[in-house]
């Protein structure tokens, strides 16, 4: 990975294939100083941190995307949220875990669940099987079955750094593939060589020395990176919305007994509350009705 966390993109002349490598440090020492997760969730967190910072470049949006996990194991939820400006954020919800290995966090059976909000726009929600609990395998079947594109993720988490890296080909496009002299050979020669990447390598050498190590004798470009950093993107108008979803009796049961509702955002710790006056604001008509609204 590069000394920053950062999303870089590469490519090669002459072949539809696409790549990207992810590397994350700073980003998960801020997730997790905010949580006290047992490691080998802190790493299955990293892990999908970087997948959901790896996707985001490969949908075109201003908005969210999101990965969710949910496993009947003993991590029952994983969530990682990325913004296409490289904000990163993320929970794990657990169980028990007693003397659960890495590989069986997420038990037998689960899915996981992308999810893509543009700011403007409409949702998009995809859902895979969760293969062999394992996050990397799992996407490359969403975009197998979802997209038709070969895709191949390799991603580890270990001792607070992550790293990804992505290779896909794109679609062939006919006549201009012959015009531009493509070499069909490109794809399964590039994942052979991406398979001979070690986790250690992954983890700790730089973008280009990853690049030059596997693809040296091939023509390929490596581009500026995008920074990514934690950031949460909670806000109390965000959690009004919550609140006027519950409605107003409950909120108001809440303030009646315990003089305000508080609220921690569950990704960066962030305390909220909302007083008499606050509810009076999200619920005029009701409030007013209730004789709450009168000073
Ligand atoms: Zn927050």
């Amino acid at each position: 990975m590069a000394s920053n966390d950062i999303l870089q993109r590469f490519t090669f002349d002459h072949s539809h294939v696409r790549g990207e490598l992810v590397g994350l440090k700073q980003t998960l020492a801020e997730v997790y100083q905010r949580q006290s997760y047992p490691e080998p969730v802190n790493n299955l967190l990293g892990e999908l941190l970087v997948a959901a910072a790896l996707l985001s470049a490969t949908v075109k949006i201003e908005g969210i995307l999101s990965l969710q996990v949910q496993s009947d194991g003993p991590v029952s939820l994983l969530l990682a949220e990325t913004r296409h400006d490289g904000q990163l954020r993320g929970i794990a919800r657990m169980n028990e875990l007693s003397d659960a290995t890495e590989a069986s966090l997420l038990g037998e059976k689960g899915q996981l669940i992308i999810t893509i909000e543009p700011d403007q726009g409409r949702r998009y929600q995809g859902i895979v099987e969760l293969e062999d609990g394992n996050i990397a395998k799992s996407l490359e079947g969403y975009f197998r079955q979802s997209e038709q594109l070969d895709t191949h993720l390799w991603i580890s988490c270990e001792n607070g750094v992550a790293a990804g890296l992505f290779l896909q080909e794109l679609p062939a496009l006919g006549e201009v593939q012959e015009a531009m002299d493509v070499d069909e050979d490109a794809w399964n020669r590039l994942n052979q060589l991406a398979q001979t990447l070690r986790t250690d390598e992954l983890l700790h050498l730089d973008n280009d020395e990853i690049l030059h190590r596997l693809f040296h004798e091939e023509k390929v470009r490596l581009y500026d990176g995008q920074p990514l950093r934690f950031n949460c993107s909670c806000s109390k108008e965000r959690l009004s919305v919550a609140l006027t979803q519950i409605g107003y009796a409950e909120c108001q049961d809440i303030v009646d007994e315990q003089k305000k509702i508080r609220a921690d955002c569950q990704f960066c710790g962030q305390h909220y509350s909302f007083t008499q006056d606050d509810v009076n604001g999200l619920f005029p008509l009701e409030s007013a009705k209730n004789g709450k609204g009168l000073h």
